[in-house]
């Protein structure tokens, strides 16, 4: 079943007239739109972060020290993660899509990852369709958090404004332990159902998750002074604060109150929208102008671009969000684009929980009631 936007003028032109000046941007710089010598030194300083911490852990002297060593490990993972594995898994970090999406999968095998189904969800699932009921992957996160004002609720979800914080601090865990796992037996992309999952992709998770407790668990107890009990605090500690942080930067993006939630229509499949328009409408930046948080979250801070053109590395992504918020400007829809602190995101992430969850158990009790009058 193939699902489809709507062509229209006004927007198909906009995006015409976008594409035109970000191609004149790269023509007139002499730039290639993958990577370049800044990329180059970003990706030192981080991965020398990830080197200096693992150090550390290995040398802290109290449990203090090892729990502030591991949150450095965790960190500066996390940044090579949201930086060079998203990029990796877009083939956009140097052109050769070979090169790209194994340094991708080493990124994300280093934080007990496997990124097979992850990369075929994120690119056929997530990007074609954001925020679409039933294609987008993202939207499936956990069946306790309803993100979508067009999912079934249960009594639960009422309440999931306040538990959801709680629950953000496992995300990581959940994902490297649990998800990883289900997602590959489930075949599911969201979007579609991969026939087969290769033998190797099998072979290639369970060693990636043992190398990971043997790197994390094992090895700090076998060299550093500490007890196992400790290490895995440490550890859990790390997981916690590491995945609340990661879980809000995902979710701000895509999920607070200003966003658009759509339903294709199932009679057609055709979404009622622009593509173009969709994109922008569904995707909120934080901070897009400014260096740290570019030197933090990559395209995560400027996504609008990045929804708009995935196929180009991050890094050039500051200029593209201004080119793209002037366009709009001049088309008289610059109210399509939308950015936030990540404070403001993060606060309208839950009253977002609270007002979908409230909404949909409202509909619900009233085609409740409805169909009770039509029996009677
Ligand atoms: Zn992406």
């Amino acid at each position: 079943m193939s699902f489809k936007y709507l062509s229209k003028d006004s927007p198909d032109l906009i995006l015409k007239q976008i594409k035109v000046k970000v191609d004149n941007y790269f023509l007139d710089n002499d730039y290639t739109k993958n990577g370049n010598g800044n990329l180059a030194l970003k990706f030192i300083a981080q991965l020398t972060l990830v080197i200096v911490s693992a150090y550390w852990v290995f040398h802290a002297n109290s449990f203090l020290t090892l729990c502030l060593a591991y949150l450095s490990v965790g960190f500066s993972m996390l940044l090579l993660g949201i930086n060079f594995g998203h990029d990796g898994a877009h083939g956009c970090l140097t052109g050769n899509k070979r090169f790209d999406g194994t340094l991708f999968q080493i990124i994300y095998a280093m934080q007990g990852l496997g990124g097979y189904m992850w990369q075929i969800r994120h690119n056929s699932a997530h990007h074609i369709f954001p925020n679409v009921y039933d294609r987008d992957s993202d939207l499936e996160m956990s069946p306790l958090i309803l993100l979508n004002p067009k999912q079934k609720s249960k009594p639960i979800h009422k309440y999931q404004h306040i538990y959801a914080p709680f629950l953000y601090l496992i995300v990581t865990l959940f994902w490297i332990f649990a998800e990883d796992f289900i997602i590959l037996i489930r075949k599911d992309s969201a979007n579609s159902r991969i026939k087969k999952i290769p033998t190797i992709e099998w072979i290639k998770i369970v060693a990636i998750k043992l190398i990971y407790i043997f790197n994390f668990i094992v090895l700090p107890t076998l060299i550093a002074d500490f007890s196992l009990f400790q290490v895995v605090g440490a550890f859990l500690i790390m997981h916690f604060i590491v995945s609340f942080f990661l879980t809000f930067t995902f979710f701000i993006s895509h999920h607070i109150q200003e966003i658009r939630y759509v339903r294709a229509n199932e009679e057609t499949n055709i979404i009622e929208n622009s593509w173009l328009s969709h994109q922008i409408n569904t995707t909120i930046d934080f901070h897009p102008t400014s260096y740290i948080a570019h030197f933090l979250f990559g395209g995560f801070n400027t996504h609008i671009a990045h929804h708009i053109f995935p196929e180009i590395c991050h890094i050039h992504y500051p200029t593209l969000t201004q080119i793209v918020k002037k366009t709009l400007e001049e088309n008289n829809v610059g109210h399509w684009y939308k950015s936030f602190t990540f404070w403001e995101g993060m606060r309208s992430h839950i009253l977002h929980l609270k007002q979908t969850a409230h909404e949909i158990l409202e509909n619900q009790e009233h085609e409740e009631l409805s169909s009770i009058e039509i029996r009677n």
